[in-house]
């Protein structure tokens, strides 16, 4: 396969296929490997991944020449459609896939961390292992986290493509959910696997050492519950989306929609839920957010915290008059005993 001609065997791309998909598909037939068919194509040097990123002017005439595919064809298969600082999100290895698609075929959806079912048939995506979320999860949790999952990927589809969220998107929810809203600690009783004292002192180091606490847990507590306690910590900000699991990906999307269908009751969540230094890391995170949720957010955690320390001098009342309460009784109990 030199010069410039068609080439002999091209078959057309599968709706939605990736271009780095489709390539791979059609270098077994020329025994070559991806850079040499690539050379082949006229475009020697060229990274494929670059290449289903942005063609570059001209790449798409050459190409089309070689494959008979249209200039529009070629660009469908690529992330044109994504601004730049979303390319850092597309998977370029294949932890998740639909079970009804063919094994060698890629999809440009799939590639993408907020999307959950295949474009194509509809099914739910499968982890690494061959799990979907609803394994992990149950299907009842699964059923009642949909709503705020559709809302979350609709709003990450939305920044992807570089629609204007007025200063309050994404990425500004996703500096809340990573931050670090408490010291890191031991794993909690709830949290460590239930082992006999023989084993706990085998795995005193595992059941001693901190873990990062952050605040996507408060936020998904469904998250919380599932999560192995050493995995559960995810990358700050977008790359916790980049490089986070099926579970994690779909956690932070969650996340996400929560905080956007109520983020002054969130913000507040996490920063009850959090310690004195936890609180500061929490309100850097916030100072990204729009200085009129800034605002609502101090005024409703002043009344919070006002409230919950009424509560708990009311409690310790409470405590109090119960305690002599039960001195009383005692000592009566006492006085009619000796009489
Ligand atoms: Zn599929």
């Amino acid at each position: 396969m030199t010069g410039h001609g068609r080439l002999p065997v091209v078959f057309p791309p599968e709706p939605d296929e990736r271009l780095s998909s489709w390539i791979a598909r059609l270098v077994p037939i020329y025994a070559m490997t991806v850079p040499e068919f690539l050379s082949a194509l006229g475009l020697p040097g060229r990274d494929i991944f670059d290449l289903e990123w942005r063609l570059m002017e001209g790449e798409g005439p050459l190409v089309g020449a070689r494959t008979g595919l249209s200039s529009e064809a070629l660009q469908a298969m690529t992330f044109r459609d994504l601004m730049p600082d979303a390319r850092m999100l597309i998977a370029r290895r294949h932890g998740r896939r639909c079970p009804a698609c063919a094994s060698d075929i890629h999809l440009k959806t799939t590639a993408l961390p907020w999307v959950f079912r295949c474009q194509v048939h509809g099914t739910d995506l499968q982890d690494a292992a061959g799990g979907t979320l609803a394994d992990t999860l149950g299907v009842e949790v699964m059923a009642t986290l949909e709503a705020p999952a559709k809302v979350g990927a609709s709003l990450l589809e939305a920044w992807s493509s570089g629609e204007e969220q007025n200063g309050f998107g994404p990425v500004e929810m996703l500096a809340l959910l990573t931050a670090l809203h408490r010291r890191a600690s031991p794993p909690s009783v709830t949290e460590q696997p239930r082992m006999p004292l023989g084993a706990r002192r085998h795995y005193h180091e595992f059941l001693t050492a901190p873990i990062t606490r952050q605040a996507l847990p408060v936020v998904v507590p469904e998250y919380d519950r599932v999560a192995p306690v050493l995995t559960k910590p995810v990358l700050p900000g977008l790359h916790g989306l980049a490089q986070g699991s099926l579970l994690k990906s779909f956690a932070l999307t969650v996340g996400i929609g929560r905080i956007a269908e109520d983020p002054v009751a969130r913000a507040i969540d996490v920063l009850l839920a959090g310690d004195t230094d936890g609180q500061v890391r929490v309100r850097a995170a916030l100072s990204l957010w729009p200085l009129s949720l800034r605002r609502r957010i101090s005024a409703r955690f002043w009344r919070a915290e006002r409230d919950e320390r009424d509560r708990q001098v009311a409690e310790k009342a409470a405590k109090r008059r119960q305690s002599h309460k039960y001195r009383r009784v005692q000592s009566h109990q006492y006085r009619s005993r000796i009489s």
